[in-house]
């Protein structure tokens, strides 16, 4: 597809090219009377090149294009944008020749050469080259007075100090730009995430706090700094303020309750208060009814009251908000009311569904990415595919929660 889209941009561009050649060639003639080398050379290129793409040879064809076409004003763009054609197929240092190649001209206009630097950063970004590609990138910005280019620039500057995992040079460079732009607050807080479990792991609990409180500052509905928040507090034996912390979350992000689930029995646990665990339960059930909440209730009451009771808990729930997670759970609960009924094995038909139920539980999306679908089994926060930060959530619905 890249390859059709790669040689229709170079031939229009060596049409164009070859028009002008003759145009120019013709009028020289006139002038002159000699005949014209470069364009009988463009022309008998041109023609090699088309035998190539006839024979289907493509890479021939492109090689033979690009030494047709003329580097000048008029052809630079075309340029450029050859080298990107080639960097989205994979081919990145074929695209930084290319552009090199570009930078090598004396005659570039200013735009014209930051606009190439910043296309090279990109190839060598593209081929894992970090410090050539930082090196390009700042000078860009130490010289270039083109706003866009400055913020196309910073925004590769960040992307390449994410990936080398500098998040405090990586914050420092995003800082200035919340005003203009403050989507870019919900990545630096969780940079800041980051920043605070490096400090956790060595053992600077003060400075892991202050980190997460300064996440929390720079985007409020930031669900992760709000879990560690409540992790601290739990390490230091505060569990009512862990569970404080994690009562925010649902204002946060409603799809996130299932997330914090876990921290929240446990806090709820080591303070020995099960009632509080259950009323907490109910409460939000209200907000949201979620399979993980129901499951959580069925726990509880299955322990305390019997398994009968659960399922009649469990499957009043579920009516409303049917979920294959949930009707799998009230299987495993039949099937324990069967055995504890002196059944000596469970009914073959209950026993099916539970193979079927756990098959499709087996091949279920756990979490998906809001932006761009990516589906994981475990909560990552940040997409490993269009790395977006804070996007892949838990999955709502019959196959979720
Ligand atoms: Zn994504």
């Amino acid at each position: 597809m890249l390859d059709v889209a790669l040689l229709s941009v170079l031939l229009v561009a060596i049409a164009i090219g070859y028009g002008l050649g003759y145009h120019q060639a013709g009028r020289r003639r006139h002038r002159s009377l000699s005949p014209s080398a470069p364009s009988q050379a463009l022309s008998r290129d041109y023609f090699v090149g088309l035998n190539y793409l006839l024979n289907e040879q493509p890479d021939e064809a492109i090689n033979t294009f690009i030494n047709v076409l003329a580097v000048n004003s008029d052809t630079v763009d075309t340029h450029i944008a050859l080298g990107k054609l080639f960097r989205a197929r994979g081919e990145a240092d074929k695209a930084v020749s290319i552009h090199q190649n570009l930078l090598a001209r004396p005659a570039l206009s200013q735009h014209t050469n930051e606009q190439i630097q910043l296309e090279l950063a990109r190839d060598f970004m593209a081929l894992g080259v970090h410090d050539r590609a930082q090196r390009l990138l700042n000078t860009l910005l130490e010289h270039s007075s083109d706003d866009e280019l400055r913020y196309a620039a910073k925004q590769l500057l960040v992307d390449l100090l994410e990936r080398e995992k500098a998040w405090h040079q990586a914050l420092e460079v995003i800082q200035p730009l919340f005003k203009q732009h403050p989507k870019l607050r919900r990545p630096a807080a969780h940079w800041l995430c980051e920043l605070a479990i490096e400090e956790i792991s060595e053992a600077s609990r003060a400075l892991a706090k202050k980190h997460l409180k300064k996440a929390l500052q720079l985007d409020e509905s930031c669900v992760r700094a709000t879990l560690l928040l409540a992790e601290l507090e739990m390490d230091n034996g505060h569990y009512g303020r862990a569970i404080g912390r994690l009562d925010n979350i649902p204002r946060q992000e409603l799809a996130h309750i299932p997330t914090m689930l876990p921290a929240l029995k446990n806090a709820y646990l080591r303070r020995n208060d099960v009632a509080g665990f259950e009323a907490h339960l109910y409460r939000l059930l209200e907000q949201a009814p979620y399979t993980s909440i129901i499951i959580s209730l069925g726990q509880l009451v299955h322990q305390r009251d019997g398994v009968d009771k659960a399922i009649e808990l469990v499957g009043e729930r579920l009516r409303a908000v049917p979920s294959l997670g949930g009707l799998d759970y009230l299987i495993d609960l039949y099937i324990e009311s069967q055995r504890l009924n002196g059944k000596s094995s469970p009914d073959t038909r209950l026993l099916l569904l539970k193979h079927h139920t756990d098959a499709l539980l087996l091949n279920r999306t756990r979490h998906r990415c809001r932006h761009c679908g990516f589906a994981s089994d475990a909560l990552q926060w940040q997409c490993p595919s269009c790395r977006y930060w804070g996007t892949i959530k838990p999955v709502i619905g019959v196959e979720g929660e």
